[in-house]
């Protein structure tokens, strides 16, 4: 028998769980561990709430949580309630998939104002992340300002442009919806310090832009390189700067009908956010041109207003313990997913914030593989038996999956009329509805 814990329930922790279990059937016990009382990480926390195709893949996620090998347990921090020298001990592999929650910083003056977030915080906020559900953003400004070019600027552009009745079947968590929906936002400025080719955001996401009830894309024309230049572009880039260009081209009475601008601000880097009282007001933002790829400044400063800005940047892993840490790179530090044998990292805590959802397969397979060649058949730990022993002696609440199904019918429940879920945003009320 292997005994194997997976530390983190998104889509890297079930895509492992689920390779686990059909490499061994049922010659292994999988436990699945998360610091919340509900699963599936950043499915439910990250991905946007208008998105909810992609956020189907939980069913699959759901099958392998109710397979008999695979158990998940909830609200048990790794790092806090159990240590990972305490799971390596009880378990024959411990496996990280504790994805990337921490916002990359900017480290710029003035990121202290009050209405500078980042996209994890931002992000975790509309989701109701229990962390986030105080951060309280301020929507009553006109200008909003998103930091970076990649689909998580666009999903925090798209959320802040949408009306209520666009927001209609999502589960956006009910706090943000209201303070949305007295929103006066006019303008949502994306910035991006590279160009048009250099658009990490991908063409299904951007052309959901066109589709927007009140708010119109633009992209000044000069901005954009020679269209014969697109065609060194790799194939989905290539596509993302074909709407690029037709953001460029519609037509003036689109745009004057919107009352919602959404600019495309390419070839400009943050330097410092400027406040006033403590508040936000605008940004300081320095021209930058392309030299070999990178972006590199000008020395040309100019002022953006800014009531409220969102930083989305990128993401880093979060340290634990005496797990060793590339602090550059901000993920553990590992071979191919072995940090050593008998303690493996996979998807964003191994490679860093990159890919898609399904990126996190492979991923997953590959490191049951390196498990199996280091364990082989098991070395007979404790496993479950020896964590439920330290659970009971620590007084430790865990959440069952069984508990999760009774928090889930709470929240479906609870739904306004259209939507899938209210989610708790709060550890509490979860563990209430448990009971
Ligand atoms: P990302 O794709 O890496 O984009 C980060 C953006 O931030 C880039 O435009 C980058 O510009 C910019 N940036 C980084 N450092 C900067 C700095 N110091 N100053 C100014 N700009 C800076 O990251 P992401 O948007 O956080 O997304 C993470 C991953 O999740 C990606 O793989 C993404 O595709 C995925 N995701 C997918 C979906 C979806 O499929 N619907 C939704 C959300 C996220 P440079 O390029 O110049 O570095």
């Amino acid at each position: 028998m292997r005994q194997i814990a997976i530390v983190g329930s998104g889509p890297a922790g079930y895509y492992t769980a689920e390779a686990a279990s059909k490499k061994w059937g049922n010659n292994v016990r999988v436990d699945v561990f998360d610091a919340l009382p509900v699963p599936y990480g950043l499915i439910r926390t990250g991905v946007a709430p208008d998105h909810q195709s992609i956020k189907k893949v939980a069913l699959r996620y759901e099958k392998t949580a109710l397979s008999d090998n695979v158990r998940f347990v909830g609200n048990v921090r790794i790092g806090r309630d159990v240590t990972v020298a305490e799971l390596r001990d009880l378990y024959d592999a411990v496996i990280l998939a504790t994805g990337a929650p921490d916002d990359r910083k900017l480290d710029l003056e003035g990121d202290q104002l009050t209405n500078v977030f980042g996209s994890a915080a931002f992000v975790g906020w509309y989701n109701g992340h229990p962390k986030f559900a105080d951060l309280d953003p301020d929507f009553s400004g006109k200008h909003a300002v998103v930091i970076g070019m990649g689909n998580v600027a666009l999903d925090v552009a798209r959320i802040l442009a949408k009306t209520a009745s666009e927001m209609e079947g999502s589960d956006i968590v009910a706090h943000a919806l209201e303070a949305l929906k007295a929103s006066t936002l006019e303008t949502i400025t994306i910035l991006g310090r590279r160009g048009p080719h250099q658009i990490m955001m991908t063409p299904k996401e951007l052309g959901e832009l066109l589709e927007l009830e009140r708010a119109a894309p633009l992209v000044e024309k000069d901005d954009l390189p020679l269209a014969d230049k697109d065609a060194e572009l790799e194939p989905g880039v290539r596509k993302s700067v074909d709407l690029l260009r037709r953001f460029a081209e519609l037509p003036p009475t689109r745009r004057s009908r919107a009352t919602i601008g959404i600019d495309f601000k390419f070839f400009f880097g943050p330097r410092a956010f400027l406040g006033e009282d403590g508040k936000l007001k605008g940004l300081e933002i320095e021209r930058m041109k392309v030299e070999n790829g990178r972006a590199v400044g000008t020395g040309e400063l100019k002022r953006l207003p800014a009531d409220i800005a969102i930083t989305c940047i990128g993401y880093r892993a979060s340290p634990l313990g005496n797990v060793p840490f590339n602090e550059r790179a901000g993920r553990f530090e590992s071979t191919e997913g072995r940090i050593f044998p008998g303690l493996y990292c996979v998807g964003w805590a191994k490679r860093g914030p990159t890919g898609t959802i399904g990126t996190n397969r492979p991923d997953g397979y590959n490191v049951i593989e390196l498990v199996s060649e280091d364990i082989g058949s098991g070395r007979s730990k404790r496993g479950r038996t020896g964590f439920d022993h330290l659970a009971e002696q620590r007084g430790l609440d865990i959440v069952t999956f069984k508990d999760w199904q009774k928090i889930e019918d709470a929240e479906i429940a609870a739904a306004r009329t259209g939507a899938p879920r209210e989610k708790f945003v709060d550890v509490a009320s979860m563990i209430a509805a448990k009971r």
